[in-house]
């Protein structure tokens, strides 16, 4: 059978001889590990295509319960713009990595296909990708349903009141956190409210707001961490 979809690569390793194993993040099937034939050889048809972050229309072959295998490749945009960006792709390349640790294999997911490729031209034309990498970052953990809705406390579920206290990757109201006696952090409601925002926003939004700085960075330690704790819990390394 064969099959074709817009995908993203999110990273490769070789696999034999000549050969390559690539990770995709794919319109149409999720996070999907195919396996191309001899792209490491001088003149293959492949070319730059198989390299992370390029936007292309893949066509496979082979049986589903198989590593399938690409015959055809063709660049949508090599987004070469923020590759050749070493600060810039080397946190990107983070945010890949974090797709496909917490993303179920296989599974499609074409909103978050779409937010993450709009939010990629966006990237590239920008110069001030920061936010851009933030607003990723946030889309990916809703759309995953990793993102803390700051609404309601994460063991009773009790309506949260405007204070904030953060334990092990849920907001927690007071009496949770004194019967728990867990470790926590109590943060601004403002992180909370840019969070929601960001995650409402449509991503052509983001150019025409103008966030302060403190807040900003205020709220990417908060996501990194959160990051960080999902991954823990899922005992994986980033
Ligand atoms: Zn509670």
């Amino acid at each position: 059978m064969l099959y074709t979809t817009e995908a993203i690569v999110l990273n490769n390793y070789p696999y034999g001889e000549a050969d390559l194993i690539v990770v995709y993040f794919t319109k149409e099937y999720g996070v999907l590990n195919l396996f191309a034939k001899s792209p490491r050889k001088i003149k293959s048809r492949f070319g730059s295509s198989l390299e992370p972050l390029t936007y292309s229309k893949v066509a496979f072959i082979g049986r589903e319960d198989r590593l399938q295998r690409i015959i055809q490749s063709d660049i949508i945009e090599s987004f070469y713009k923020i590759r050749e960006n070493f600060n810039l792709f080397k946190k990107i390349a983070e945010i890949l990595r974090f797709i496909i640790q917490i993303s179920p294999k296989k599974e499609a997911n074409p909103k978050l296909f779409l937010t993450f490729t709009e939010t990629l031209f966006q990237i590239k034309e920008s110069n001030t990708p920061d936010k851009y990498l933030l607003y990723l970052k946030i889309a990916i953990l809703k759309s995953l349903g990793y993102l803390p809705d700051f609404l309601y406390c994460g063991v009773c579920a009790k309506k949260l009141n405007g204070v904030f206290y953060y334990s092990e990757g849920f907001p927690l109201c007071k009496e949770c956190l004194k019967k728990e006696g867990k470790e926590f952090r109590s943060f601004s409601k403002n992180i909370a409210q840019l969070i929601t925002s960001f995650s409402n926003w449509d991503v052509r939004y983001l150019k025409r707001v103008h966030l302060p700085e403190s807040l900003t960075q205020a709220v990417e330690r908060f996501i990194d961490s959160h990051i960080q704790t999902i991954l823990s819990y899922n005992k994986i390394k980033l």
